[in-house]
């Protein structure tokens, strides 16, 4: 039995965070670029996976402790808690 992971069951997918430029921050300030996106539901931070060279996604919950990402790419629409190691589909 697995335990369910609370991140992902309270998380309100009617309303998630988005990005709006569709771009990873820290990788145009490196001059570096990236594979996918993924926004941080806790704080609107968007960041790149873990194929790209410098995973910000990851690098960004290891920064803050915020728990859960969603994918940026259209079509795709998964949720994932870092804590919990938990993918939910929405
Ligand atoms: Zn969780
Ligand atoms: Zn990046
Ligand atoms: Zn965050």
């Amino acid at each position: 039995m697995s335990t369910l992971c609370q991140h992902l069951t309270t998380l309100d997918t009617q309303h998630l965070r988005r990005d709006t430029q569709h771009i990873c921050p820290e990788c145009v300030a490196l001059g570096s670029t990236w594979v996918h996106l993924r926004i941080c539901q806790a704080c609107g931070h968007v960041g790149c996976c873990d194929d790209s060279p410098n995973k910000h996604a990851t690098k960004h919950f290891h920064a803050t402790q915020h728990p859960v990402i969603t994918s940026a790419e259209p079509g795709e629409r998964w949720a994932w808690c870092y804590v919990d190691e938990d993918l939910r589909e929405y």
